[in-house]
């Protein structure tokens, strides 16, 4: 990583900052933004960490918490700080549409220097200060080298080296994915070095399911839909599915994947119908050259990376289904030819 000299510049005298990350943060999210944080706290700024809103169950666990604000149960604070800050990170994603409406707004009005940390691809130009790089598998361990790079590795914590940990681990799919590199355990094995309880992490975040969740799970699997063909399965989950199982927030986060995880299967999706917010969300996941990114900015109003995108429809459920499969044929040379 290149740190912009003039934001090393920037950050020589103490100076009013806040680290925003995306709606429905995930683990990168979370952790990417209050490790930078809590390391640039300790450079004497004035810094404060906000979140859009509340983390899902499985990750309420995470060191400094009770330290991040969110906008949407403390919107005039923020909004306080927005209009006061001097430099604005934002982390974990490429177009301020990502924080929500109302957040984005706020975050519009700013008239100070935006600096983006961030992997995802085709990032947006509202930064003064990009470090954008889509072949990192987190934002976290682009964290870890910007704090390296400012020569800062001494002010890491055991608490910031678990959330940096936290979110290479939810990022890489527990260091599977293709993006997972040497250069990414060299740095989980510092992190472990740095006091990151690395077991731990994983109990927390992995081992804390409800029976309704479980429950849930099963319902998702006994209606998953493969086509063969096109070496696709796909899952639809109604509202009432989650009602039955008294769903909270972050319950269906992974279940993409059991699609994915099928013999032959190369690209996996999963619609989540949310009456409240009047929208179908929608997850896509892919192995190999199948550019789920393309297709989710194409058809769903969305995006993200190669092998994993989100997105989302204003229709209903059955008739987003029926879309994509539609759509699906004009794609079938891609994900015949793809291993
Ligand atoms: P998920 O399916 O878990 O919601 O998202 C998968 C990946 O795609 C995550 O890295 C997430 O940040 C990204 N993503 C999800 N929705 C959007 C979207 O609407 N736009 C963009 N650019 N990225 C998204
Ligand atoms: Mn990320």
């Amino acid at each position: 990583m290149q740190i912009p000299k003039k934001l090393t510049e920037n950050l020589a005298k103490p100076k009013k900052i806040v680290v925003v990350s995306h709606r429905n943060p995930d683990g990168d999210a979370i952790g990417s933004s209050l490790a930078l944080t809590k390391i640039l706290q300790q450079f004497g700024h004035n810094i404060t960490c906000v979140l859009p809103n509340q983390l899902p169950d499985f990750l309420t666990w995470v060191p400094h918490l009770e330290e991040v604000m969110f906008f949407d149960n403390h919107t005039s604070e923020v909004k306080n700080l927005v209009e006061n800050a001097d430099i604005i990170f934002t982390l974990d994603f490429n177009h301020l549409s990502r924080v929500g409406n109302d957040f984005q707004e706020v975050l519009e009005k700013f008239d100070g220097k935006f600096v983006m940390i961030d992997h995802h691809q085709e990032p947006d130009s509202y930064a003064e200060f990009v470090m954008s790089n889509p072949a990192k598998a987190s934002t976290c361990e682009m964290v870890y080298d910007f704090i390296d790079e400012l020569d800062a590795t001494n002010k890491i914590t055991p608490a910031i080296a678990s959330l940096l940990y936290l979110g290479i681990m939810t990022d890489t799919g527990s260091f599977r994915f293709p993006s997972t590199t040497s250069q990414t355990h060299r740095t989980i094995a510092n992190l472990i070095d740095y006091g990151a309880t690395n077991w731990k992490i994983h109990q927390e975040t992995f081992d804390g399911n409800s029976y309704d969740r479980m429950q849930l799970l099963g319902r998702a699997l006994s209606k998953m839909k493969v086509i063969e063909s096109e070496k696709t399965a796909y899952i639809p989950l109604k509202q009432e599915d989650l009602d039955e199982f008294n769903f909270k927030k972050g319950d269906t986060e992974g279940f993409v994947n059991y699609a994915l995880s099928l013999k032959g299967i190369i690209f996996a999706v999963i619609f989540i119908e949310n009456s409240q917010d009047k929208l179908i969300k929608i997850s896509f996941r892919s192995k190999g050259d199948f550019d789920v990114n393309t297709f989710a900015r194409q058809h769903f109003e969305g995006g993200g990376h190669k092998n994993a995108a989100g997105g989302r429809s204003f229709d209903s459920l059955t008739n987003t289904v029926n879309k994509f499969l539609g759509i699906l044929p004009d794609y079938s040379k891609e994900l015949k030819n793809d291993a």
